[in-house]
């Protein structure tokens, strides 16, 4: 049986519910395909204790986008158990608290379309149902919004559709694959924030950018702020544009 995907309206309902009584239990956390956004990477490396090149390096695989060059970082799986999760344990998801994005959203998939008159962006949801997947036939019925709440995504989405935003400006204003050092530099900034920490803020790199000297204070302490500094920087250096 093949994964169904259905809209879902504004303010639809929707029953699920996964707990370790599920007779699924850690099914979806096997034969991994699993890809990290940017904030996926801070939440991560930090609730584990790691640097970013240390959690990269142990963790990730790095790929290049064929159309694009952009670098794509995916979760290494564990070869010998069925491609598993690193961090699964029979007693559930052992990274819980800083899950990655897609496994917080599931059994919801969401996107977003921005307005070219008034740049305001709307979301859109559908409901994906796949085969394996006990959770459906559980009776509980949860709206959108309280799921988003409940599995902690608002931070997530906020800062995932700025780097929607930026992949956005990169296909309209640079078509084609980047070159090796754009690439590099995109890979610097988003994913290996502690060397991003260390280069622009330390080895001047942030010259011909303007960014307020309080920006750059809590760039050094807050991650959040760093990364977002971090995805202005590439914008100025691949196009040249302020935000
Ligand atoms: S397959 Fe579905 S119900 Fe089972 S553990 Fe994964 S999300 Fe939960
Ligand atoms: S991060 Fe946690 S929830 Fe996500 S696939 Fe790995 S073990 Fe499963």
């Amino acid at each position: 049986m093949e994964a169904e995907m259905t809209p879902l309206e504004s303010g639809a309902r929707f029953c699920f519910r996964c707990s370790p009584g599920v007779s699924c239990f850690n099914e979806c956390c096997r034969d991994l395909s699993q890809y990290l956004t940017p904030y996926d990477i801070l939440r991560l490396k930090n609730g584990l204790g790691l640097t970013s090149g240390e959690f990269l390096e142990q963790y990730t695989v790095r790929y290049v986008g064929p159309e694009t060059g952009l670098p794509v970082i995916a979760l290494k799986p564990n070869s010998s158990r069925e491609l598993e999760c690193p961090f699964v344990r029979p007693e559930g998801c052992t990274v819980y608290a800083d899950r990655p994005s897609s496994c917080r959203m599931y059994p919801l998939a969401r996107a977003v379309s921005r307005s070219r008159e008034t740049g305001v962006l709307t979301e859109h949801f559908a409901l994906l149902k796949e085969p394996h997947c006990q959770g459906f036939n559980e009776d509980a019925a949860i709206s959108i919004d309280a799921w988003i709440d409940q599995q902690g995504l608002a931070e997530y989405n906020a800062m995932n559709d700025r780097l929607m935003t930026l992949i956005s400006l990169k296909n309209r204003l640079l078509p084609g694959p980047l070159e090796p050092h754009q690439a590099d530099m995109w890979y610097l900034a988003l994913y290996d924030l502690d060397s991003f920490r260390q280069a622009p803020l330390e080895q001047d790199l942030l010259q011909g950018i303007s960014v307020k000297a309080e920006t750059l204070e809590k760039a050094k302490t807050d991650e959040v702020e760093l990364l977002k500094l971090g995805l202005e920087w590439v914008r100025f250096k691949l196009f040249g544009q302020a935000a």
